[in-house]
Order: structure tokens, then C-alpha cells, then sequence
């Protein structure tokens, strides 16, 4: 068999309980196309020498482990114990943690076996994956003979799972950066509520929106991945206390009845009439199933990209300013110790994230502190109230996931606002600390993918991941792409 890595996660693992074939078939399928697959620039780092010998200790009697023998690679955000975890920064471009973080360790927990560290924006900061320290990652769709974007910041785990490069994956999403890149390349990203999956080891961004989740081929997938990582964690803090779920046993596509909203104000000025059509075969597919559909309005939902960037920002000013050349990775040398500072931290982060540090501290500064991050706290409780709002009357929120299709290196890079723009259907979930998940529906006339984002009530992941499955089964979305880089 030498088609293994076409194969899903759950295809995967219940080949490997049924012994259609070994572990290390399915590692070295992967192998081979890692290897070959280097112009897409997914990987950091590759363990697939550890990886080989930690396959020879799997007991393929171990029929309870949900991922058993599945080869995944991470995004380099995890911290990994004795395995490099650079945050896409050239600061922490040698940083080895001593330990696991909670996600991952809950993977190779159910049998997974660690294949590599995915590149992604640096800290988790863009939507393109081109502020990475460690180049640009290529999306495995292309526009002619134009590379694109994968988009970001979890752009090597959406281009790797994409490119059968890694069974699934998880990446994490602080305003997108798991649906956004999910929808660029054709695969299914889901994003938890707040608290549902411990944020313990993951290196922070903005800790109040940060959150990790999983992207995979398809809904099944999804719901396995999410059963695993999800789950109470006594060393986070905001990890919230439920009880767990069976996503996966409980996977349904029946959801006749079931109510479902359509925010006026997410049809944006300018939204592209592909975007427009869309969202309306979602609408009818939906109705098809026997779903309600009716128009809601979440009215504060214009102030939420520049609340966002205002919140965002002020978070990672206060993380990062743990980077100062004495703790963690990277050092510069300075005549005294202020000079040293300096040096590491101009030296060590790249322009997207200094631009992120002064507007955090800008927006923090007394003066400005109640002006700006104040009253985005307070904008921020009110775009929570319109959902709490829309919740009572509908069970679900259907949106587009992206204003537009994957886009071309450079086109946005040198204007932030409109690289911002990107986040206009994403941000508002994880404002609100609601599951969002993006699934893909059909290909545009550029043969690009093209996603639509299902936004629940909170730990409600089953109705989405549910309504997820019912249009996964209509649409029959295929990815279409030719390996053009092997
Ligand atoms: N694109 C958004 C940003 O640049 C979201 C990033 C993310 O979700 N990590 O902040």
C-alpha cells in the first residue's frame, strides 16, 4: 500500500487496530512525501528519526488508544520536551523546553507519534504566514502558475494536512489563524470555546483569546481530535471544569429543526459576489437538511476587528515582554544591561511583532489605558451580549469564513489594515470565547477552496461539529490539487 497518507485520521488509526497495515507503513507514506515536499516550506523542525523508533514500541493490541500509530506534526507553538519549539521567531530560534504542553502530551497519550514542528507566523501574529523568521510557507493550491498563501498564522498545518504532509494536526487561534489558513487550502479547522482545551505550554500570544484546536481532513476527524484534546487542566487557569464529551460517538448529521442564524452585518461592503454565492448554497444546502433559517443581527459586530486589535496587541506586549535575552533563547550583546535588552529584542523579533509590542504598549500607557484598551473591554462584552442575544433564538450561526479566496505573496503585505481585513469573520468567536469551526464547500472558478464557518453557543462543539457533518455530507468537498511540488 502506498497510498496510506491519502487516508484520514480516523481511516488511519482503524486500519492500524485492524492491521490493514503497520504504523511504520503509515510513518514512512509520510516520510516519502515529507521529504519531497520541501518547496512548500512546512516544516521547522522533523523528528521522523524519533518518530521511527518510537513506532517499534507501539503495541498495536492497544485497541483503546484514539490516535494509535497516527503521525502528526504540530504547530511550532507547542512547546515539545527536548524538541526545538521556535514560535516561528528567530528569538527563540534555539529554544528547547524541558516540557510538554497539555495538548500534545494528551496526543501521544492516545498513541500519536510526533512527526515534526510546522512553521506558522511569528507568535502567532499575521494571516498570510509570511511573518515567519523561517520563510513563507506555500499554499499546495495555486493560481495558475502563481504560488499563494496558505494564510495564517497556522499556515504549515494547513498546507501539511492539506498535502497529506501529517494525518491532521492541532493549531491554535487567536483570531483565526485556524479557520482562516483551513479555508485557504481546502481542510477543516475548528476552533473550541475558550477553556475547553488547556492553553498550558502553548507559547502565548493574546491569553484571553488564544486557543488550540484541530485541523484535519474532514468533520470525523475533527470531532475524534477534539475528544482527546479537549479536557480540565488544573495548571491552566482559565481551563474550565465540564463535563467531557464523546464528540466522535456523538457525531450526527441529523439536524432537522435545527434553528440557524444569518448576521446581517457579516455581508461586508465589497464582499466578492463568489463570497455573496456561497454563503447562499450554504443557506439552502442547510435548508435541504430540514434546518430554520432566520435573520439575526449582531450589531456591534462592526467594532470587533478594531477591538480586536487593540486587545490583541495589548496582550502580546505584556507576554512577549518575557524575551528580554536573560530568560528565554536568543541573546545579543550590549555595552550594559539596557543596551542588551535593546539589542536582543530588536534584533530578535521580526517587524509584524514590534509593530504588535508598540501598539500594545501604546494602548496600555496611562492616559490611554481608559481610552483605548478600556473601552475595548467594554465593546468587547457587548459584541458577547449580541450572541448571547442571538443564542436564545437560534442554535447556530452560519457565515462565510474569509472574505475572499487564498491570495498572492506580497499582496498584502505591506498594508496592514487590509492584512487585518482578513479576520473580519473570525475574530468575533474568539472576542466572545464561542467554538467556531470552518469547513470547506467547493472550489471557485480558480479551482480555489472556498469555506463557510458554523459559530456555536459555548462548549456547544457538538452542534457544530454536527451541522458540520450534515453539509460535509451534501457537498462531497474533494481537495484538488496535483502535487505540483514533488
Ligand atoms: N491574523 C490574526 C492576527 O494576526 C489572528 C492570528 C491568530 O489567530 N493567531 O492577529
Amino acid at each position: 500500500m502506498n497510498n496510506l497518507s491519502n487516508l484520514t485520521l480516523v481511516e488511519t488509526v482503524e486500519g492500524i487496530k485492524s492491521k490493514k497495515f503497520s504504523p511504520s507503513e503509515v510513518l514512512s507514506s509520510y516520510e516519502e512525501r515529507i521529504k519531497r515536499s520541501k518547496k512548500l516550506n512546512c516544516f521547522i523542525s522533523e523528528t521522523l528519526d524519533q518518530a521511527k523508533k518510537e513506532i517499534k514500541k507501539i503495541n498495536i493490541g492497544q485497541n483503546n488508544l484514539a490516535l494509535l500509530g497516527a503521525p502528526i506534526a504540530v504547530k511550532d507553538l507547542f512547546c515539545t520536551s527536548n524538541v526545538k519549539t521556535t514560535a516561528s521567531s528567530k528569538i527563540l530560534e534555539n529554544f528547547v523546553p524541558t516540557y510538554e504542553s497539555t495538548v500534545t502530551q494528551k496526543l501521544w497519550d492516545q498513541g500519536a507519534i510526533l512527526i515534526g514542528k510546522l512553521n506558522c507566523d511569528e507568535f502567532a501574529m499575521g494571516s498570510s504566514n509570511e511573518t515567519s523568521y523561517f520563510g513563507n510557507v506555500i499554499n499546495p493550491y495555486k493560481d495558475g502558475k502563481e504560488t499563494l498563501v496558505p494564510g495564517g498564522s497556522s499556515g504549515g498545518c494547513a498546507s501539511a494536512v492539506s498535502a497529506n504532509l501529517t494525518v491532521a494536526t492541532v493549531g491554535t487561534d487567536t483570531g483565526g489563524s485556524i479557520r482562516q489558513p483551513a479555508a485557504f487550502t481546502g481542510i477543516v479547522g475548528l476552533k473550541p470555546t475558550y477553556g475547553r482545551c488547556s492553553r498550558w505550554g502553548i507559547v502565548a500570544f493574546a491569553s484571553s483569546l488564544d486557543q488550540a484546536g484541530p485541523m484535519t481532513k474532514d468533520i470525523k476527524d475533527s470531532a475524534l481530535l477534539l475528544e482527546v484534546i479537549a479536557g480540565f487542566d488544573s495548571k491552566d487557569s482559565t481551563s474550565i471544569n465540564t463535563n467531557s464529551s464523546f464528540f466522535f460517538k456523538n457525531l450526527s448529521k441529523q439536524i432537522k429543526g435545527l434553528n440557524v442564524g444569518i448576521p446581517k452585518e457579516y455581508r461586508v461592503d465589497n464582499m466578492p459576489k463568489e463570497i455573496d454565492d456561497l454563503w447562499s448554497e450554504g443557506i439552502k444546502i442547510l435548508e435541504n437538511c430540514g434546518a430554520k433559517i432566520h435573520s439575526i443581527s449582531l450589531p456591534h459586530t462592526k467594532y470587533a476587528l478594531p477591538t480586536y486589535y487593540i486587545i490583541a496587541p495589548a496582550e502580546a506586549s505584556s507576554n512577549l515582554a518575557r524575551y528580554d535575552g536573560v530568560r528565554y533563547g536568543h541573546r545579543e550583546s550590549g555595552r550594559d544591561l539596557i543596551e542588551m535588552y535593546e539589542n536582543t529584542r530588536s534584533r530578535g523579533f521580526g517587524d509584524e511583532v514590534k509593530r504588535r509590542i508598540l501598539i500594545g504598549t501604546y494602548v496600555l500607557s496611562s492616559g490611554y489605558y481608559d481610552a483605548y484598551y478600556l473601552k475595548a473591554q467594554k465593546v468587547r462584552n457587548l459584541i458577547k451580549k449580541d450572541f448571547d442575544d442571538s443564542f436564545k433564538k437560534v442554535d447556530v450561526i452560519l457565515t462565510p469564513s474569509t472574505p475572499s479566496a487564498a491570495f498572492k505573496f506580497g499582496e498584502k503585505k505591506d498594508d496592514p489594515i487590509s492584512m487585518y481585513l482578513n479576520d473580519i469573520f473570525t475574530v468575533t468567536a474568539n472576542l466572545a470565547g464561542l467554538p467556531a469551526l470552518s469547513l470547506p464547500i467547493k472550489h471557485n472558478s480558480k479551482n480555489l477552496p472556498l469555506s463557510l464557518q458554523l459559530i456555536g453557543r459555548p462548549f456547544d462543539e457538538q452542534t457544530i461539529l454536527n451541522v458540520g457533518y450534515a453539509i460535509e455530507q451534501e457537498v462531497k468537498f474533494k481537495r484538488s490539487i496535483s502535487d505540483w511540488w514533488m
